[in-house]
């Protein structure tokens, strides 16, 4: 009884395979055709490069550099203030999942974590090889660690998009001559936007940058200004009635006219500080993230925050 039974199941998948490849070949070759009569050589969503950046300005250069040759997922959302991002389950499994991660260790000590985990052997520590500042030892809590907020001097921008160039091309090697071109053009944009702040703030009736979070060094350093901080490396950190007084003074001393804050927390430091003071407090945008339903890009809020300097340190 065994045998017919054994017979009749591989008669029937003889048929299947032959019912099968009467359809697939036929399909094959309109999936063939398809794809030569398809003149265009952009990647599809399947082949294109999966990166996680980890905050705006990484996701800006990445990019830039990569253009339809990747698709780039931004872990910190418009809106969040990136230094405490907290990582859902999702976003571990994207790190885990991605072609390349970009991230910044010691600026976002969640990332670093799940990078160490899930992704040490697809990561880019986009500071490697960038001259690093440390931070102010007058108002940081922090004083002596390194400053993490490089990508405020446009030249460091340049720097990561090059890194990240060399490893786009390495996973996608028939791309690489376009990674290198996007490049090209990146940094003939970042050398056209310090260009701007070099003239725009040459000429100035203070060169010092008073500012409610510590992250304009590489900025200040770039342009020839010096940055006091009020609350030093985290933006949301309360700075002692004994700090206020001592930067209230130096502004009075200094004829300071303008005290800066950020988008993404509360103004409320520096406007204390300004009505302590009778000076006025204004934004400068550390570009750690955009702002929800912003379009603009990281030139954009360079720009905005070139005319925020030039009003507020009073150039000419
Ligand atoms: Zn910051």
């Amino acid at each position: 009884m065994r045998e017919p039974i054994k017979s009749q199941r591989h008669k029937s998948q003889l048929l299947a395979i032959a019912v099968f490849a009467a359809l697939a070949l036929p399909l094959a070759l309109a999936l063939s055709a398809c794809g030569t009569s398809d003149s265009s050589n952009e990647p599809t969503a399947t082949d294109q490069i999966k990166i996680v950046a980890a905050f705006y300005p990484l996701q800006y250069a990445a990019e830039a550099v990569g253009s339809t040759y990747v698709s780039v997922t931004n872990l910190t959302s418009p809106g969040v203030e990136p230094h405490d991002l907290e990582l859902s389950p999702a976003q571990i499994t994207e790190i885990a999942d991605a072609d390349l991660v970009l991230y910044l260790k010691g600026f976002q000590p969640s990332v670093d974590e799940a990078v160490a985990q899930q992704a040490a052997d697809h990561a880019i520590d986009v500071s490697a090889g960038i001259d690093r500042l440390t931070m102010n030892p007058d108002a940081a809590e922090l004083a002596g660690e390194l400053d993490p907020h490089i990508w405020l001097d446009p030249a460091n921008i340049t720097k990561i998009a090059n890194s990240i160039s060399d490893h786009l091309g390495r996973i996608n090697t028939s791309a690489a001559p376009t990674f290198t071109a996007n490049t090209k053009t990146l940094a003939a944009e970042m050398a056209d936007l310090r260009g701007e702040f070099t003239s725009g703030l040459a000429n100035c009736a203070s060169r010092t940058l008073v500012a409610s979070h510590d992250a304009f060094a590489y900025l200040a350093k770039a342009f020839g200004l010096t940055q006091v901080g009020i609350s030093g490396l985290s933006p949301e950190a309360e700075p002692s009635p004994a700090r206020l007084a001592e930067v209230a003074d130096l502004v009075t001393t200094e004829g300071i006219t303008t005290i800066y804050y950020e988008t993404l927390v509360s103004p409320k430091v520096a406007e204390t500080l300004a009505s302590e003071t009778g000076t006025t407090a204004t934004v400068l945008d550390p570009l750690e993230g955009l702002a929800p339903g912003s379009i603009e890009s990281y030139p954009d809020v360079m720009r905005s925050n070139l005319a925020a300097l030039i009003a507020g340190q009073r150039c000419e």
